[in-house]
C-alpha cells in the first residue's frame, strides 16, 4: 500500500512529504484497518507538514478526516464488521478516566491523541484506528462529500456552539474555508444572518451563493453590529478587528489550532461583557451530533478532488487561498 510520509517539516513549495510503500499490520486490541476511500486536507495538515505544530515523532503520515471501508477488526473493536463504511477524524483517543473526560470535555484530556500527529493517518490507502472514535457515517453522503465534515465540519459545528450562536441571530464568519463554507450551511438552517469576511473574491462569491447575506473584507463595515462570530482564519490581527464588530453581549470563538500573535488591544475592543474564547477539538459527541445533523439537513461540501500523490499540490493550493470549499485526496 501506499502513503505519504513527513520525515521532517518544511515548507510545502519543498515538497517535503514522500511517497512510500509497505504493509499494514492486521488491527491491533480495540482497533480497525480500513482502506481509504477519501482523505479531506485541513489546514492542521498544512500547519504539521511545515512545523508550525509539531507531532511527537517522525516521520508520520498526515490526514485526519478519512473515509474508509473496514477490512479487518481486532479483537474488542465493538460491533463494527468487515465492509462497514467509518469516519476517523482528529481524535483518536482519549483516556476516559481524568477528570476532563468525566466532565465530558474529552477534546481537553491530557492524553488524547491525534490522527495524522501522534498515529499515522490517512494520507495513505490503508490505516489503523481506535475504534472507540471512530464514527459511522450517514448512508446517502458520498465519500469525498464525507470527509470535510469530519474535522472542518465537526469543529465548525462546534464553534458555532461556543460562539453561543441562537437561532435569529446575526452571526458573522471571518475566513471563508472548509470550515465555514459548512458552518455557513448549518446557521442558515438556524435562521441565522450571516455576513462573511474574506480576502478572497471567489471566498465571497461562494459565500453569498450559500446564502450569506453580505460579504466583504475585515476592513469593510457590515451591515450591523454581529450578536455571535467566529474567526476560521490563522491570524492574530483579526482577534481585534472582529471584537470591534460584536454588539456588546457578544461573542467571539476562534477555531484554530495555531494563531500568529494576537496584536495588543485597547480593553474598550472587549468591555462591554464581550466574551472571547477559543475552540480546541471537538468530542465523540459533536461528532455524532453533527454527522446528524449534516445528514437531516442535506449539508452539501464543495470539494476539490486531488490524487494522493498529488497532496503537495492540494496543500499548496491551500497554502495560497485557491481552495473552494474543501481539497479531498482519493486514493
Ligand atoms: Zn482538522
Ligand atoms: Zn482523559
Amino acid at each position: 500500500m501506499r502513503r505519504l510520509l513527513l520525515p521532517q517539516p518544511a515548507p510545502i513549495e519543498s515538497r517535503p512529504l514522500q511517497l512510500s510503500s509497505g504493509d499494514v499490520s492486521a488491527p491491533g486490541s480495540g482497533q480497525l484497518r480500513l482502506r481509504v476511500l477519501a482523505c479531506a486536507v485541513c489546514h492542521t495538515d498544512l500547519h504539521i507538514v511545515e512545523g508550525e505544530i509539531t507531532p511527537p515523532v517522525y516521520p508520520i503520515v498526515p490526514g485526519h478526516q478519512i473515509i474508509g471501508t473496514v477490512d479487518a477488526v481486532g479483537d474488542g473493536a465493538g460491533d463494527w464488521a468487515v465492509g462497514d463504511r467509518v469516519g476517523i477524524a482528529w481524535l483518536q483517543s482519549a483516556c476516559g478516566t481524568c477528570s476532563f473526560c468525566r466532565r465530558g470535555e474529552e477534546n481537553l484530556c491530557p492524553q488524547a491523541r491525534f490522527t495524522g500527529f501522534h498515529v499515522d493517518g490517512g494520507y495513505a490507502e490503508i490505516v489503523r484506528a481506535e475504534a472507540s472514535h471512530a464514527f459511522r457515517i450517514p448512508p446517502g453522503i458520498p465519500d469525498e462529500q464525507a470527509a470535510p465534515l469530519l474535522c472542518a465540519g465537526i469543529i465548525g459545528y462546534r464553534s458555532l456552539r461556543k460562539a453561543e450562536v441562537s437561532p435569529g441571530e446575526v452571526v458573522g464568519l471571518i475566513g471563508f474555508g472548509a470550515s465555514a463554507h459548512l458552518a455557513i450551511q448549518v446557521a442558515r438552517a438556524w435562521d441565522c444572518t450571516v455576513f462573511v469576511f474574506s480576502r478572497g473574491a471567489r471566498h465571497r462569491q461562494l459565500a453569498l451563493d450559500l446564502g450569506a447575506a453580505w460579504a466583504g473584507t475585515i476592513d469593510q463595515p457590515p451591515p450591523s453590529a454581529l450578536d455571535r462570530a467566529v474567526i476560521f482564519a490563522p491570524a492574530g490581527d483579526l482577534v481585534p478587528a472582529a471584537l470591534s464588530l460584536l454588539r456588546p453581549g457578544g461573542t467571539l470563538a476562534i477555531n484554530a489550532i495555531h494563531m500568529t500573535a494576537i496584536p495588543s488591544m485597547p480593553y474598550a475592543a472587549i468591555y462591554g461583557e464581550k466574551t472571547l474564547r477559543t475552540v480546541t477539538n471537538a468530542t465523540r459527541r459533536d461528532g455524532r451530533e453533527f454527522l446528524a445533523l449534516a445528514s437531516k439537513l442535506g449539508l452539501r461540501s464543495t470539494v476539490m478532488r486531488y490524487a494522493l500523490e498529488d497532496a503537495h499540490q492540494a496543500l499548496l493550493d491551500l497554502k495560497q487561498g485557491r481552495i473552494e470549499g474543501a481539497a479531498v485526496l482519493v486514493p
